[in-house]
């Protein structure tokens, strides 16, 4: 049985008194479920969530990291500052860290090296955008990236990664990949393991979806048998949404 996960990628919002806000919001209602639910606020307020959560289930990841240990890298986060927080879960290759900023799958290889020596947990993220899709490639896209970040890593490495399969075009967009479309995918990228690795290591891992998934949504999205859950933008940030979402699974 692969674990189940839904997580909230808060970006680039909430002030520390709008996330302790949010934060008790979320633990007064989070329901007793059998899914892991994790929080990704912004740097600078996980010391605080982690604190504000230290007796509630959800647990706290970073919404990216450096890939060296520490040294003349202005403005960047290192492993060991997370792990020295308490923090061991860490979201990787986001499509905006991708497209904003410059991260291609060189050196996503990287951080994610960096992650499992570091013992942590990464969630991967990946997908295709939209003319990828149209032009029909969007299988070759999501199988290179897989393969040029991750399939260096030793089988083992795979007991550390979480991957989130998340359609540029369906990123804060509104539109969704169909739970048709979604499981076509996750089918896709669990052979794609299978092929490199094995059916054990393809079997275990958790892929989520993520993209514009809303409550509306996310039941229909997460009863497909290659879904594991999501990985949630804009309807993390309000609290009656991410806790439908996490009810839906
Ligand atoms: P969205 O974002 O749910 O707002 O589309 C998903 C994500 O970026 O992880």
């Amino acid at each position: 049985m692969r674990t189940q996960i839904v997580a909230g990628n808060w970006k680039m919002n909430k002030t520390m008194s709008e996330t302790e806000v949010l934060l008790s919001e979320l633990s007064a209602k989070v329901p007793d479920t059998h899914a892991q639910v994790i929080v990704a606020p912004t740097f600078v307020n996980l010391v605080s969530a982690k604190n504000s959560l230290e007796s509630s289930t959800i647990q706290v990841a970073a919404q990216n990291m450096h890939f060296a240990d520490n040294g003349a890298f202005t403005g960047e986060i290192s492993a060991d500052m997370l792990l020295d927080i308490g923090l061991d879960t860490v979201i990787l290759g986001h499509s905006e860290r991708r497209s904003l900023f410059g991260e291609d799958d060189a050196l996503l290889a990287k951080k994610m090296n960096t992650a499992i020596e570091k013992g942590m947990t990464a969630i991967f993220c990946f997908g295709e955008e939209l003319d990828d899709r149209k032009s029909g490639n969007h299988f070759s896209v999501v199988e290179n990236q897989l393969k040029e970040a991750l399939f260096h890593l030793e089988e083992k490495a795979w007991s550390q990664i979480v991957l989130a399969y998340e359609p540029v075009w369906a990123i804060g967009t509104g539109e969704t990949a169909s739970p048709e479309q979604a499981q076509e995918m996750h089918a896709f990228i669990r052979k794609t393991i299978a092929e490199a690795y094995n059916d054990g290591i393809a079997n275990n891992v958790s892929i989520l979806y993520g993209g514009s998934v809303k409550p509306g949504n996310a039941a229909d999205i997460f009863s497909k048998p290659d879904v594991d859950g999501g990985l949630i933008g804009g309807a993390s940030l309000k609290a009656d949404d991410f806790i439908a979402i996490i009810k839906a699974i």
